[in-house]
């Protein structure tokens, strides 16, 4: 069985989740290829060979220097075509969310994606995912001469195997694209995304405002984590929805979550469950979150969360 890993980038950086998809991919013992496809940095082939990839497939799509949802699931699903794969493995990011069902449906190729698990039985895979926002865990086998998969980021490490990469150059050739990328306009720039992220601070409407948000970001500096929100705080306008954990935000496995202010609300939970590490903040000691909390304090946010950071000051001097 022959693997491929799409290589995920931004601003010309692989991402980490393809690291950790190279990692999961080595771990099972499979012969894979990488594939690169558009614009990257000069080193990221080099990235890609510290994790232990052997081979990567660079791919130039005249005309598509840059992502195209259906100009790129094209180029994909030609080399996956071409490199005789039996499986292709994305993120389960928005860009694998994006690829995956498109290179699915011009594969004719089953998919399972936000995959949680990834094992091998025999030469079957053996897939767990969650459904109906996390309330069950679907065992899942694909049939089909190509199987399609996502895998949740941050879920499998990414471990350093350094190799030399070699690098094939490919060209696709791809027709009638409608989608072409004019601009992109990104958020603050250096802000850790949420899904990347190794620590999160959330807030939810127990922060009671924006004005108070200073403390989610304090403690998110002084621990390096990425601030995240929950519906309630983004629908009030208080948070950018680039920050919204949950069933209809981003789905997170950070080592670290610290929920303040935040009920738990099965939506929420959908985004967050499968975190390492689950600390709570929340005054009322009923407050779902509690169950799937590693640590609980139950005290009024504005009490503890001051503290911590005083605390943390005081360890950082
Ligand atoms: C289809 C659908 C999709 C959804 N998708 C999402 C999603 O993606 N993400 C998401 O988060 N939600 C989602 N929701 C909304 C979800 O159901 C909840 O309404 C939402 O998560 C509640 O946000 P919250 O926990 O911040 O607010 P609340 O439920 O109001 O909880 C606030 C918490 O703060 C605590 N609190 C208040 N003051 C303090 C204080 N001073 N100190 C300590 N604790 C305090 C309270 O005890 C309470 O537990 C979705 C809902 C639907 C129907």
């Amino acid at each position: 069985m022959k693997l491929m890993i799409y290589a995920e980038h931004r601003d010309g950086q692989i991402r980490k989740v393809t690291f950790e998809n190279i990692s999961l991919a080595k771990q099972l013992g499979l012969p894979f290829e990488v594939v690169l496809i558009g614009n990257t940095s000069e080193d990221a082939v080099e990235s890609l060979g510290k994790y232990g990839a052997e081979k990567v497939i660079k791919v130039s799509t005249p005309g598509l220097d840059t992502y195209s949802p259906d100009g790129y699931a094209k180029a994909l699903a030609e080399i996956v075509k071409k490199q005789g794969a039996d499986i292709l493995m994305l993120g389960a990011t928005a860009t694998g969310k994006d690829l995956a069902p498109r290179v699915s449906a011009l594969l004719n190729a089953p998919a399972a994606t936000d995959c949680i698990q990834v094992e091998l039985d025999g030469d079957q895979l053996k897939l767990i995912r969650p459904m109906y926002a996390g309330k069950v865990r679907a065992n899942i086998r694909l049939n089909g001469d190509v199987q399609i998969l996502t895998v949740r980021p941050n879920v499998y490490s990414a471990v350093e195997s350094p190799v030399q990469a070699s690098v094939q150059e490919e060209s696709v050739a791809v027709s009638d694209v409608k989608t072409i990328l004019k601009e992109i306009v990104s958020g603050a720039k250096g802000k850790l995304d949420v899904t990347e992220a190794d620590i999160i601070v959330s807030g939810g409407r127990g922060m009671k405002g924006p004005e108070n948000w200073h403390l989610i970001e304090e403690l998110a500096d002084l621990l390096g984590a990425a601030t995240g929100a929950s519906r309630a705080a983004v629908d009030a306008g208080w948070r950018p929805h680039d920050e919204q954990v949950g069933q209809t935000g981003k789905t997170v496995s950070p080592s670290l979550y610290i929920a303040i202010g935040i009920s738990g609300a099965i939506q929420h939970l959908a985004g967050m469950s499968s975190s390492k590490y689950i600390v709570a903040i929340n005054k009322d000691p009923e407050a779902p979150i509690f169950k799937v909390a590693d640590y609980g304090i139950v005290a009024d946010l504005f009490d503890v969360v001051p503290r911590m950071i005083e605390e943390l000051k005081k360890m950082k001097n």
